[in-house]
């Protein structure tokens, strides 16, 4: 008996065990919070060109201002705002900040009228039926090219329903705006629905860039998704790229743009502006 109590005792002054549905659940309040109080950022690294070695253009990526954990990648929260569906808020602001920064950067320069603009689309996204009325409108309060813009969605989610894919696709074509397939060789798409997706460009995924050189296998694989793109007629862009190296072997296998630190981390846009006006 008194044992008993003693445990009972003892158990009231013991922490009570994260629940990890409760962690959850603040989490997401957290985030909806924050994307109610402007706590998102995006941040845009710069593309290259190879042919030219010009910038072509930037991908935004977003970034959390935490109020106690500071500035957070998305690795820490797009796949809860991808199950809850704050992803669509998320994504839709992304998009009308980075249309504000494209228009900004139009009117200020002659360098910013020809860049691309690439916005990232979680599988969410791209099941959402109010996806194309979404990026129709983002498009429509701007007076942006819908050229320049370059949807980027990735290989897995392309194939959890390609059948779906392709229709949703197939409408954002219709937008006049961009579409690549990010995260390339990382999922499993088959030749068939690559070449009926009417996409603009294969985005090689970054693990194979890292063995360029170095790798015989990743040399080859970057090698064949390079033929593979200009075989269906598309770009061929290489994106984590860190060494001169890797862009000596990329142009000489004929890779049409890069993207990676060796040319500039992701930035927030005031960084951005002075990246461009340095290396326009
Ligand atoms: P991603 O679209 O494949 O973006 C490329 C990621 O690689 C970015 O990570 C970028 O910072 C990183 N990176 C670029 N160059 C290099 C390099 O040279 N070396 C290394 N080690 N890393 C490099 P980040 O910003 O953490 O984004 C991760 C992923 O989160 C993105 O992968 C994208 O799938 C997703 N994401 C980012 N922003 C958004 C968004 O607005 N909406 C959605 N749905 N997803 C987003
Ligand atoms: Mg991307
Ligand atoms: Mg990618
Ligand atoms: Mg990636």
């Amino acid at each position: 008996r008194a044992k008993e109590r003693g445990r009972n005792r003892w158990e009231l002054h013991r922490p009570a065990p994260s629940d990890p549905n409760v962690d959850r659940l603040r989490a997401l309040g957290e985030l909806r919070r924050g994307i109610g109080e402007g706590a998102l950022r995006v941040h845009y690294q710069p593309r290259i060109d190879l042919h030219t070695g010009r910038p072509s253009g930037v991908e935004a990526l977003v970034r959390w201002q935490h109020p106690t954990r500071g500035l957070l990648p998305p690795s820490e929260f797009i796949s809860m705002a991808e199950e809850s569906g704050l992803v669509r808020p998320l994504g839709a602001w992304v998009l009308d900040e980075t249309l504000k920064l494209a228009e900004s950067l139009r009117r200020d320069s002659q360098a910013g009228a020809a860049l691309e603009f690439a916005v990232n689309l979680s599988a969410r996204q791209l099941n959402d039926p109010g996806l194309v009325s979404m990026v129709e409108g983002a498009l429509r309060r701007t007076e942006m090219d819908p050229a320049m813009l370059l949807l980027e969605i990735t290989e897995t989610a392309l194939m959890q329903d390609p059948t779906a894919a392709l229709e949703s696709l197939t409408a954002l074509k219709n937008l006049g705006v961009g579409l690549a397939v990010d995260d390339f060789g990382t999922g499993y798409s088959s030749l068939t629905y690559l070449k009926k997706f009417p996409i603009n460009e294969l985005k090689i995924d970054r693990s194979f860039i890292m063995g360029l050189g170095s790798d015989t296998g990743d040399s080859a694989i970057v090698g064949s998704c390079i033929g593979l793109a200009h075989a269906v007629g598309i770009r061929a862009v290489a994106e984590g790229v860190e060494t001169e190296g890797q862009v000596e072997a990329l142009q000489t296998m004929g890779c049409d743009l890069a993207q990676g630190y060796l040319f500039a981390r992701p930035l927030p846009e005031q960084r951005l502006r002075e990246w461009l006006s340095a290396n326009a």
